[in-house]
């Protein structure tokens, strides 16, 4: 029998944030590549999974592991890829696993959940009809900078495209949210932090609003940013 990928989405947080069928695939599958077998584990744990083999699978040892993996499915398993959060691939490792086996024409099932970006953005109040995700925003101020004057000009181009979504470490939101105040001007933001979890909060306003609450209180957690133009 030909082996099975399948991408599993986990919680962004709040444990209850799992479909049936993630318990379900998770339960018959033969192998699970967990980004961090600590939460995976503990997720399994909380949902009475019988114990399965986990191979960790990270940003750091992905090469290494494809070869691995592709080896299981060639031999008929069923392996189910997770990572530590949300949804596999996004912002997370999984990309060259999943472009190797579709190469190889090996069968792979996505079987979807949350991702914060999407959660981010239903509860922003934003125009969801276009948007623009950037990922993880680059480390260097520069680069931002040139990211977001792009993104601007290309938001300045697409009438329909109005949101842009990003995902930033709450110790540059305050660096980050000064260079959108630079490129984009008084823009409206969202700050969707903690999501699904006990202090989850979702802050908006104009961007020098926002600056001068987090001046005051130091931002904390997971946090996703929402800029509208
Ligand atoms: N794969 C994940 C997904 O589907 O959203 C994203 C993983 S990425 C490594 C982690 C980033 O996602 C965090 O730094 C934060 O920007 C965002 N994030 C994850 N969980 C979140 C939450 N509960 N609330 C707000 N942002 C979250």
């Amino acid at each position: 029998m030909a082996g099975k990928l399948s991408i599993v989405a986990t919680p962004i947080g709040n444990l209850g944030d799992i479909t049936y069928r993630a318990i379900q695939t998770l339960t018959e599958c033969d192998v699970v590549l967990a980004e961090d077998t600590r939460t995976t584990v503990k997720l399994l744990a909380h949902y009475q999974i019988p114990h399965k083999e986990l191979v960790s699978f990270f940003e750091g040892n992905e090469e290494r592991k494809i070869n691995f993996a592709i080896t299981l499915l060639d031999e008929g398993k069923h392996v189910v890829l997770v990572s530590e959060s949300g949804t596999p691939l996004i912002s997370d490792p999984g990309y060259k696993l999943v472009r190797e086996a579709v190469n190889r024409g090996i069968t792979v099932e996505s079987v979807p959940g949350p991702t914060a970006l999407i959660s981010a953005l239903t509860v922003s109040g934003l125009p969801t009809n276009a948007f623009l995700f950037l990922g993880f925003l680059p480390k260097k101020e520069a680069h931002v900078k040139r990211l977001f004057l792009i993104t601007r000009d290309t938001l300045r181009d697409i009438e329909q495209l109005k949101t842009v979504i990003f995902y930033e470490s709450p110790f540059r939101l305050l660096k980050t949210l000064n260079l959108v105040e630079q490129v984009f001007g008084e823009a409206n933001i969202v700050v969707a932090r903690e999501l699904t979890k006990i202090h989850e909060e979702v802050r908006k306003g104009k961007v020098s609003e926002i600056i001068a609450h987090f001046e005051k209180v130091k931002p904390r957690g997971e946090l996703v940013g929402l800029i509208s133009v």
